[in-house]
């Protein structure tokens, strides 16, 4: 979807809320609050009334929309951007693109970012196949170059399907915990190889997935090597870490540890989809069908 496609297509509040209730009921209105499908249109054509519990909503009640009172066109022009902005848009960024520098205010455009982060979040699904997997430090002041500490600084592992799907997790335990915890949580027992650096983090530490690692030595220059035809190699990990931190520094310049599960999250529902052309109105339906409670959860 191009912005001149979007600007056409949903010109108006009824036409975007058209769009969004086909997403969020694609068998036909259904009451939120009690499930009951016999609704009728209110004369305010925006508005149902449920007949089993008389609850009056609308396509965006109890949504990531919610008690918005900015027009649907802009939410959807929004979307659009943060969809289409590889490395990530600042909010600072997105009030300037959408009501220029002297117009809107920065709070409006940091909350319509925040609330359309919140919908790019995945089902979790257990990767298979070749996996890779790697940590990385973002965030926080270096206390001088090379003198390792890593203390003030944020742990991302991240785990990639090889020609699947990509996963960052922001690390709270301690890295050796997060690391099993991570695999356990994310990567199926029936995975054909797991690939790792041959970082201390990854000896022993595998549990039941230990006998399925191969690992590259970074430290004797070894990136890439191959075992009767098969790539050992965590490259396709660091490319998405790299893309991740040019968006970091590019885009966000400092991000908060509160928020980036978020960003995380943001980032990878972005490169899961980018050879899909359906990214747009995919956003647009988890933003109608997401659990309100996520968000709730994040902004807490
Ligand atoms: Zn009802």
């Amino acid at each position: 979807m191009t912005l001149p496609e979007v600007n056409s297509l949903y010109p108006t509040n009824d036409r975007c809320r058209e769009l969004l209730e086909r997403l969020r009921w694609p068998e036909g209105v259904m009451c939120p609050r009690c499930k009951d499908t016999r609704v009728s249109r209110l004369r305010d054509y925006a508005r149902y009334e449920c007949v089993g519990c008389e609850y009056q909503f609308t396509a965006t009640s109890g949504t990531i929309f919610h008690d918005s009172h900015l027009p649907l066109p802009i939410w959807f022009v929004a979307v659009l951007l943060l969809c289409e902005a590889k490395k990530g848009m600042s909010a600072m960024q997105l009030k300037r693109t959408l009501w220029g520098k002297d117009r809107g205010s920065y709070k409006t455009a940091w909350y319509l970012c925040h609330r359309i982060r919140a919908a790019m979040s995945e089902v979790r699904t257990m990767m298979d196949g070749t996996i890779e997997i790697d940590e990385t430090y973002i965030g926080g002041r270096a206390q001088g170059v090379g003198s390792g500490n890593k203390d003030n600084k944020a742990m991302v592992i991240g785990i990639i399907q090889r020609q699947g799907d990509l996963k960052f997790i922001h690390c709270k335990d301690r890295p050796k915990e997060a690391i099993r915890k991570a695999l356990q949580e994310h990567v199926s027992e029936d995975v054909d190889v797991i690939v790792t650096d041959e970082s201390i983090l990854y000896h022993n530490n595998l549990g039941s997935h230990q006998e399925k690692r191969q690992s590259v030595n970074h430290r004797a220059k070894e990136y890439v090597r191959y075992e009767d035809g098969f790539m050992v190699t965590t490259n396709t990990v660091e490319s998405a870490f790299s893309l991740f931190k040019r968006g970091i520094v590019g885009s966000w310049h400092k991000v908060s540890p509160k928020h980036l599960a978020a960003y995380l999250n943001e980032m990878t529902f972005r490169f899961n989809r980018r050879k899909r052309s359906d990214l747009f109105i995919d956003t647009l339906r988890h933003m109608v069908t997401a659990d309100p409670l996520t968000f709730e959860n994040l902004t807490a």
